[in-house]
């Protein structure tokens, strides 16, 4: 018999296995999306997920994604979507944010707290050479929640995550 605590680490796990489908190193968890995840029955399971932004058409092959992960372990999910507090780019972790700059995609740079994130002067770090001394080129990227930035040292453009 599994305790209700192991049978949330499982789905944990599971969320684990499914990735933005924008940034395919970034899991949902990782994200930060995921608010939680419980058993409400027998073979039910209640995911409770922060959308990134309203509208981010990445959202729904996300939601697409959790149902099918957890059919295929013969659970049936409840999606619930909590809009407040509203995602920021805070909570993605810390695993996540190396991750993204792995892949080549500059993460945000500053909490948002941060004044001159809010006024778009974010320090944002080449993800290639790690210099900082880098120019915006175009305040969307591949995807609305991306910039567009360039190195001066090594020249290489590349996506930066914008602080939301
Ligand atoms: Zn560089």
């Amino acid at each position: 018999m599994k305790t209700v605590q192991d049978s949330e680490l499982e789905y944990f796990d599971l969320l684990e296995t499914i990735s933005d489908p924008e940034i395919p190193v970034l899991t949902i968890v990782d994200l930060g999306i995921v608010r939680s995840c419980e058993t409400i029955s027998e073979g039910k399971v209640k995911v409770v997920i922060t959308p990134t932004y309203t509208g981010c058409p990445a959202m729904d092959t996300i939601a697409d994604d959790i149902k099918k992960a957890f059919a295929k372990e013969g659970l049936e999910v409840v999606l619930e979507t909590q809009i407040h507090p509203a995602w920021t780019t805070d909570w993605i972790t810390e695993k996540g944010k190396a991750n993204l700059e792995a892949y080549g995609i500059a993460p945000p740079a500053h909490k948002t707290s941060d004044k001159g994130a809010l006024m778009g002067r974010d320090e944002v770090r080449c993800p290639q050479c790690k210099s900082t001394n880098t120019e915006v080129i175009s305040q969307f990227g591949s995807t609305a929640c991306k910039a567009l930035y360039r190195c001066k040292d090594c020249l290489e453009p590349f996506d930066y995550f914008k602080c939301l």
